[in-house]
């Protein structure tokens, strides 16, 4: 037995119920198992997938290097498969099985599709299928594009260089302002990895409410409007609300990430901030903006904190361990039979049981 007492003793089951800051010590087995997280995703294997992030989602939160796999001791959420990984990582600096994976055709092919906004597995997969293995391929062969992909490709570059934490800002800063003209009082939060204190992301994800509950309905369409008339939106498709109290819960498992809120997805155009982008002026960043009545907001910030591990891990925990349902909308209490309101975030993990967990710790 090791002298370093097994670093995962003392590790909690759910992702949930740890403490998972932005920077660890064990970045090249993460980076391992999330390859092939990301391959099994590809290939349509969820199950296996999940395991793969599991694994390294629980080596994310252990106190310090892991040099062995036999510190780890009967660490929960790591299965065999995993388990070789990390050795072999351990063993010889790097995973033939990962290795072999990245070199792969399918593996390349299906990273630069699924980069494209608007294409997911099942698109990407098709055209990988079909033959297509590039972007002047899609050209080429005039591949039927919708007009999110469309804007997808004309600014693939941009999308998929890093946003970063100024840029977040100051589109903020831009939307804050569109808000202040039609809804004063309301407010613009910014969510998802930056909340987390990300440095960078590969969008800005932004939460608008305002603290009289109704006061928020309609704002969203005039807010893009007036930034579309001012030339600030490359794209935009906006969703109306669609949520309502009285159908009661979603049943648990169905839909999980998907939400009901007003939302708009876009792509803005960002003028140069110093030198970024001087070249050329200005810069396409992906923007999620999302609407949430006053009442639901806690849950919606909650649901779009992330990370995506994390939120699933909460609504995992709610239903197996409370025999709640948790969504970006409300809490409710299957037992009760009744809606747990709260009026922060704070008050969400009080209902359920369990130790707050700050933004910055929901690095899962
Ligand atoms: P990145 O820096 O790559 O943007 P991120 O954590 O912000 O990282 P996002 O994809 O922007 O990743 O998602 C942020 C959070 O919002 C996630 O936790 C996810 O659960 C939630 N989310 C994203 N898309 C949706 C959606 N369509 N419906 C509901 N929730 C969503
Ligand atoms: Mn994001
Ligand atoms: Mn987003």
């Amino acid at each position: 037995v090791s002298a370093l007492a097994p670093l995962g003793q003392q590790m909690a089951p759910y992702a949930c119920q740890r403490r998972t800051p932005l920077l660890h010590s064990n970045q090249p087995l993460t980076e391992a198992l999330e390859t092939l997280a990301e391959d099994a995703g590809f290939s349509g294997s969820e199950g296996r997938s999940l395991a793969f992030t599991r694994a390294a989602s629980v080596l994310k939160a252990l106190p310090g290097r892991l040099s062995a796999l036999e510190e780890l001791g009967p660490l929960p959420g790591i299965g065999e498969h995993s388990r070789r990984v990390i050795q072999d990582v351990l063993e010889d600096g790097v995973s033939v099985e990962v290795e072999r994976v990245k070199l792969s055709e399918r593996y390349r092919t299906m990273k630069l599709f699924t980069k494209i906004f608007g294409v997911g597995v099942r698109t990407a997969s098709r055209w990988y299928q079909e033959g297509l293995r590039t972007l002047v391929d899609l050209q080429e062969r005039n591949t039927k594009l919708t007009r999110q992909q469309q804007a997808g490709l004309r600014h693939y570059e941009d999308l998929n260089t890093p946003v970063e934490r100024g840029e977040a800002e100051s589109i903020g800063r831009m939307v804050q302002e569109a808000v202040q003209r039609f809804l004063p009082g309301a407010s613009v939060t910014l969510a998802g990895g930056f909340r987390r204190g990300k440095p960078h992301g590969h969008d800005v994800d932004l939460l608008l409410t305002h603290p009289e509950a109704g006061r928020e309905a309609g704002l969203l369409s005039r807010v893009v409007s007036w930034l579309d008339s001012q030339g600030l939106i490359l794209y935009q498709h906006s969703q109306e609300n669609s949520f309502a109290l009285h159908e009661g819960p979603e049943p648990p498992g169905g839909r999980d990430v998907l939400d009901r809120f007003e939302r708009c997805f876009s792509i803005f155009r960002l003028e140069a901030q110093g030198r970024l982008g001087a070249a050329r002026g200005w810069k396409a960043v992906r923007v999620d903006l999302v609407v949430a009545p006053v009442g639901q907001f806690p849950f919606a910030l909650l649901g779009w904190t992330g990370s995506r591990h994390f939120e699933r891990e909460l609504r995992r925990f709610a239903g197996h361990e409370r025999k709640m349902v948790l969504n970006s909308h409300t809490l409710y209490d299957t037992r009760l039979n009744l809606f747990l309101p709260a009026a922060s975030e704070e008050e969400i993990f009080q209902h359920l049981g369990l130790e707050y967990v700050p933004p910055t710790q929901r690095n899962a």
